[in-house]
């Protein structure tokens, strides 16, 4: 019986893994601060998905929706 109870738990730990420290990760990404592109201070927060404000100056910009500047944001404003 003890071999059982351990096995069910360590597949529940294996299949929540990997989603909890993803989880992690941007959580505590989201919650760092953030450089602002217009006064390069890092005081910028978010504000809903996607919206970040910059404490400093005001500053409001479009970004990801956990992180300010995501790959895809930095080649589309390569392009342009
Ligand atoms: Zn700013």
């Amino acid at each position: 019986m003890p071999k059982k109870k351990t096995f069910g738990l360590r597949l529940r730990t294996r299949g929540g893994m990997s989603v909890r420290k993803q989880w992690t990760r941007i959580t505590f990404g989201m919650r760092g601060s953030h450089r602002c592109p217009r006064c390069s201070s890092r005081s910028v927060k978010r504000d809903s998905v996607g919206v970040w404000d910059c404490a400093k100056c005001g500053y409001r910009f479009a970004g990801g929706a956990y992180q300010p500047s995501t790959k895809t944001g930095q080649a589309s404003m390569r392009i342009r």
